[in-house]
């Protein structure tokens, strides 16, 4: 393991963070990503099919990781859905991109440009490789670069999102910069987990979920506030905290569970965390 830091990361904490996405080798992601080309980090949502479970054990296990990478592609078609009316010409970015797996539906999409960043430098080279298995190499471009600080273009983005990465950074300054990158008009999307106003402060497991990643989740009426203050106009909602049952209960029953099945389950059933979309637009 090197202890070199990497480039662009601008604090000891993002630091930690490249190094963590650097060697995280989790078997679920790794495995998931096989079986098309499309590898994502991020959780899934839907029902499961539950015949997927009476299977004879070696082909169980084959059918969970299917039904899992199902899901998980259906949560990243649900960002897709509200990133707007996109067209082969425009441009899109992806912040905190991981294996570029959302920056790859979107391309599949709408052949659109995509610029995806990520602190970890395994990972961009690995997406990199993704985009060009999948013939995406020329519009789709993957940058190990700081979301909050990305040096790419002011105004030329059409939409932007953050897919279960906004928890590791300061809200007001990712918003700006999606703020400074989009036109006007133009579309941020992001599908977080949040601790649940209502609750109070972060519950136990919450808090194991921020120790497990080394993260630290907003609380849901501080990302409202952040949108506002920095230009982006709310305009769809989505709780999806109970349609994300379903994959947790999947995966806890897999081999290839990372040990933090059961905190995402408590936390959503005690109402003190909440997986929502939620898609503004820049004014
Ligand atoms: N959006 C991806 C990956 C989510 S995992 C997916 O849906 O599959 C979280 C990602 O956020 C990792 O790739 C990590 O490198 C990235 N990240 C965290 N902080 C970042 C920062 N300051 N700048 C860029 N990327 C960051």
């Amino acid at each position: 393991m090197s202890d070199k830091p990497a480039p662009t990361a601008h604090t000891k904490y993002q630091e930690s963070v490249a190094k963590y996405w650097d060697y995280e080798n989790n078997k679920i992601n790794v495995k998931l990503g096989e079986i098309d080309g499309l590898h994502h980090h991020h959780y899934g949502i839907g029902e499961t099919d539950v015949a997927a479970l009476e299977r004879p054990d070696e082909m169980r296990e084959e059918k969970i990781k299917a039904e899992l990478h199902r899901l998980e592609q259906a949560q990243a078609d649900l960002l897709a859905d509200h990133l707007g009316p996109v067209v082969a010409d425009d441009r899109l970015f992806d912040a905190g991109c991981g294996h570029g797996g959302g920056s790859l539906v979107a391309f599949q999409r709408f052949g659109c440009h995509v610029d995806g960043v990520t602190l970890s430098t395994v990972q961009k080279d690995c997406a990199t490789q993704y985009a060009e298995q999948q013939g995406a190499a020329l519009k789709v471009t993957f940058h190990v670069a700081d979301m909050l600080n990305t040096g790419l273009k002011s105004q030329a983005y059409a939409a932007s999102w953050n897919n279960e990465s906004d928890m590791y950074v300061n809200l007001d300054d990712l918003f700006a910069e999606h703020a400074r990158l989009l036109q006007r008009g133009g579309r941020y999307v992001a599908i977080t987990g949040l601790i649940n106003d209502v609750y109070g402060m972060a519950s136990r497991s919450v808090s194991r979920i921020n120790w497990h990643y080394g993260c630290d989740v907003h609380k849901r009426a501080d990302y409202f506030k952040a949108l506002a203050r920095n230009r982006l106009a709310v305009a769809t909602v989505i709780d999806l905290t109970q349609a994300a049952l379903p994959y947790w209960r999947l995966r806890q029953q897999s081999h290839l569970a990372t040990g933090i099945e059961d905190d995402f389950l408590s936390a959503y059933q005690d109402s003190s965390f909440q997986y929502m979309l939620i898609a503004a637009d820049r004014i």
